[in-house]
């Protein structure tokens, strides 16, 4: 028996040895290969525009500091036809792209607030919108000042912009795609939400949240059919999200752990980098993993999910740390939120189905 075994692990290496020889040795092997790989790499995850459904997918989970597992602030929405992404950080397009999210059809970006870790991603996603089929000017909604974010970004690419177009033609890239189209969101005060898009089913509402000296900085809820998600953007430990997010069925809600800030200000005082001052400064206008579950209580939320981490969490104690005392608020229903988490809430249902693009 011991021999047929040992026969039979024999053939599948020297099966292996030889398969691996040919396409190492030959074109024509490596080219169906690759032809496999590629086909693989560029099919689309269309799951997320089933219409029975709201859709939600976590594209950066990050903050500006460097995380080689997360990307600055991205999410994307998927409802009834629409599409929009919620903050467009660095690095947001390069997962959209990897878990192969179709963008063609964006119906807007909604930003919180203009920290550049909301918007550095926005060309990116502007032109890969564009080159997916987008014949229109990208609507850009935002608080007072997204005229200039949008026009900042749209003199800068200009010159790129009109190269894509000479090569490729206008049929392809239509000139209208190139350009933004800025809708200033006016929230006038804190007691109320503001109604931003209402169209096929889904509502966009946004209402004002604690990020000062950024003011306004907004939170987004949207609707579809009877299910919700809520998104806190920048925010301090605020009131509003459970008022305006009183009953969704989800809630995203940005965190930072400033017990662990504490120890990155100490060891880059101990080392006199002037940046110490920047770990001593953030803690103020951001929101605690245990604020943040406090807020999810009070709005009755079925999720929380934790987005925006500082800091980096490299490893599962890390991770514990980050968490610490969470529990002890809310025991269940929060999820660490990571760059390629799809949440799809079906219709009719409370049900919230989590799915790994990673
Ligand atoms: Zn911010
Ligand atoms: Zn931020």
């Amino acid at each position: 028996m011991k021999r047929v075994v040992l026969a039979g692990i024999g053939l599948l290496v020297a099966v292996a040895v030889i398969g691996f020889g040919i396409v190492w040795f030959s074109p024509a092997a490596q080219d169906a290969l690759m032809r496999r790989v590629v086909v693989a790499n560029i099919g689309g995850n269309d799951a997320v525009l089933n219409e029975d459904a709201l859709h939600v997918v976590l594209c950066g989970t990050g903050s500006p500091m460097p995380d080689p597992d997360r990307a600055q602030a991205c999410a994307i929405v998927y409802a009834g036809g629409k599409v929009f992404v919620v903050d467009s950080g660095l690095g947001g397009w390069d997962r959209l792209a990897r878990f192969q999210l179709p963008v063609g059809g964006l119906t807007g970006i909604l930003l919180t607030h203009f920290h550049s870790d909301h918007i550095s991603g926005i060309p990116d996603i502007a032109l890969n919108s564009w080159a997916s089929g987008r014949r229109q000017a990208l609507a850009v909604y935002g608080p007072p000042g997204v005229e200039t974010v949008v026009a900042g970004f749209d003199l800068a690419y200009s010159l790129d912009d009109g190269y894509r177009i000479a090569h490729h033609g206008p049929e392809f890239f239509a000139e209208e795609g190139a350009d933004y189209q800025p809708i200033v969101v006016d929230v006038p005060d804190r007691t109320m939400a503001v109604t931003v898009f209402e169209e096929g089913g889904v509502k966009v509402t946004a209402f004002r949240v604690s990020h000062e000296p950024v003011d306004p900085a907004y939170g987004y809820r949207i609707d579809y059919k009877d299910r919700s998600v809520v998104f806190s953007g920048d925010t301090k430990r605020d009131a509003n999200i459970a008022t305006f997010g009183e009953d969704a069925d989800v809630l995203i809600h940005e965190a930072l752990a400033p017990h662990m800030v504490h120890m990155l200000e100490e060891g880059l005082d101990g080392r006199g980098d002037r940046r110490a001052k920047i770990m001593h400064d953030i803690p103020d206008y951001h929101a605690t993993p245990v604020q943040a579950a406090e807020s999810a209580n009070e709005a009755g939320v079925k999720l929380l999910v934790y987005t925006h981490i500082v800091p980096r969490l490299p490893n599962a104690i890390a991770e514990r740390v980050f968490l610490r005392g969470v529990s002890d608020v809310r025991s269940d229903g929060v999820i660490l939120g990571y760059d390629g988490l799809y949440l799809e809430l079906p219709a009719g249902s409370d049900e919230i189905v989590e799915h790994d693009l990673r």
